[in-house]
Formats: structure tokens, C-alpha cells, sequence
């Protein structure tokens, strides 16, 4: 078989571009060698695997977990089933976090619930200054997030636990997190791909605010005089977000749009 008719096979099960992706990666071509060269032969353990992951990406199953990787800020990442997928969504979180990091000298950061670690990664990278720690309850989660801080060569500080558990006593300059804030009852957890991502990143198994409501309440302790805290949230709560910002203190909430133009992340001061 030749990459152009793998390739007309499999745009028939799958998204052309998954199918494009996925050609690549079993055979090693690139995108250039497609176009250029369809009638390359793709060899049998090449087609092999192009067929197993067609299959199972018509099943569901994410292209970023057949693949290993997924790509955030124009950097890869290692991801795994313990991890969320990047998404383009949170690429704002990382832009609010780097202006309210502009100013400050040394700052000391806090990711909660880092993930796969792309967060805290891209802020250590892009603000060498910062002093990162990133926390999570998986270890799995993050085993991979030191694994691709390793890879890309970031200084990020990894503490397992609860919340602000591990970070008992101390103060930072800036707290991000991108928490589960999907509802459980929210029909979109049954979308593509979602029910092959770990729950427990997605959801609080309740209203979608309940991290929120814990990070935000217990944000003010962690926090110097003058510290920032940035949320990503659902493109519904925004508002509600402002609302406990403001009741827990902090001062000037304001809601800011992803790349889509969604209500994406909420932050305020102390
Ligand atoms: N933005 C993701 C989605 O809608 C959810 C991420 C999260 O819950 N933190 O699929």
C-alpha cells in the first residue's frame, strides 16, 4: 500500500487531519513527503500501526494518547491517559500569568493542579525569574509533568498533594491553576475524546465550581499582599468566579476571553 491510499482509506473513518497526523507519525513522512510523494510505499509494520490507531481514533480514543504528545505554546508535550490534553484554552492563563509576572523580580509561582505540567513549564521557560511549584494529587500526573519539564529543560519545583496542602505556610506572588470546573451532569464530559481523559481532571464531580470555590478561598493565605490569583473556568462562570473573588477579598476580578473568544480566565488581587 502506498501513503496516498492509506491515506484515502483512512479519511473515510477518521478527521482528515487526524488521519494526516497519524500517516506521519506511523511512518516517519512528513507533510511535504505526502503531498510530494504519494505513491511512497508504507512499509507493513508502518501500516500496522497507521491501521491500529485509525481504528481506535474512530473509537474515541485521542489522537494525543495514540501518539504520546500534544503540542501547547509551540512546545511538545508528553501526555499520557494520567493527563489532561492541552488545550488551546489555556493558552490565555499562561498570557494573564506572564503581565502580572512582568513586574516582579523574583516571583515565587503556584500551579495547582499542573497536569501534564504545560502551566508551569511555559511560565519557567518564558519567565526564567519565576521561582515555579507546581502541585498535583496524581502521581502519575506528575511523573509525566517532570518527565517533560526534564525534556524541555524548565525549572519547575513538583509537590505532590491536595491542593495547597504541600505549599502549607507559604506565600507567592502569583497562583494559577487550571482546575476541573466541568459539571458533572454537562453533556459535553460525553464528547470526543473526553472520556478517555482522567475524570478527575475534567470534573468536580459536582456543580464544576467546587475547585474553584476551594482554590479561591484558600488563595489568601498563599498569597503576598498585593498577590494575584488566575482562574481558567467554563465559559459560564465567569461571573460566578468574580463573585467569589470579591467575597474572599480580592480586589479589580475581571474575566478575560480565550483564543475562541469564550469567557476562559477570572483573576483579582489581594
Ligand atoms: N477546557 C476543557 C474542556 O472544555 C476542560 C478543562 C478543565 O476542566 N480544566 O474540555
Amino acid at each position: 500500500m502506498t501513503l496516498g491510499e492509506a491515506l484515502a482509506v483512512a479519511r473515510q473513518q477518521i478527521d482528515r487531519l487526524d488521519a494526516r497526523l497519524l500517516l506521519q507519525y506511523a511512518s516517519g513522512c512528513t507533510h511535504a513527503d505526502l503531498l510530494a510523494r504519494p505513491e511512497t510505499p508504507l512499509s507493513a509494520p508502518a501500516a500496522l500501526q497507521f491501521a491500529d490507531w485509525v481504528a481506535r481514533r474512530a473509537a474515541g480514543e485521542p489522537l494525543a494518547y495514540l501518539v504520546g504528545e500534544a503540542e501547547f505554546r509551540g512546545r511538545v508535550f508528553l501526555v499520557t491517559p494520567a493527563v489532561l490534553i492541552p488545550r488551546p484554552d489555556t493558552e490565555v492563563l499562561v498570557e494573564l500569568a506572564l503581565l502580572r509576572l512582568a513586574g516582579s523580580e523574583h516571583p515565587r509561582l503556584l500551579d495547582l493542579g499542573t497536569g501534564s505540567g504545560i502551566v508551569a513549564i511555559s511560565l519557567a521557560l518564558e519567565c526564567p525569574a519565576a521561582r515555579v511549584i507546581a502541585v498535583d494529587l496524581s502521581a502519575e500526573a506528575l511523573m509525566v509533568a517532570a518527565n517533560n519539564a526534564g525534556r524541555l529543560a524548565a525549572t519547575v519545583e513538583f509537590r505532590a498533594g491536595d491542593w495547597y496542602a504541600p505549599v502549607s505556610g507559604e506565600r507567592f506572588e502569583l497562583i494559577v491553576a487550571n482546575p476541573p470546573y466541568i459539571a458533572a451532569d454537562d453533556p459535553h464530559l460525553a464528547g470526543d475524546g473526553l472520556p478517555y481523559e482522567p475524570q478527575s481532571a475534567l470534573t468536580d464531580g459536582g456543580d464544576g465550581l467546587a475547585c474553584l470555590r476551594h482554590i479561591i478561598a484558600g488563595a489568601a493565605e498563599h498569597l503576598q499582599p498585593g498577590g494575584w490569583l488566575l482562574l481558567e473556568h467554563g465559559h459560564e462562570q465567569g461571573a460566578a468566579c468574580r463573585n467569589l473573588l470579591t467575597a474572599a477579598g480580592f480586589k479589580n476580578a475581571f474575566t478575560h476571553p480565550d483564543l475562541a473568544g469564550s469567557d476562559r480566565v477570572s483573576g483579582a488581587h489581594l
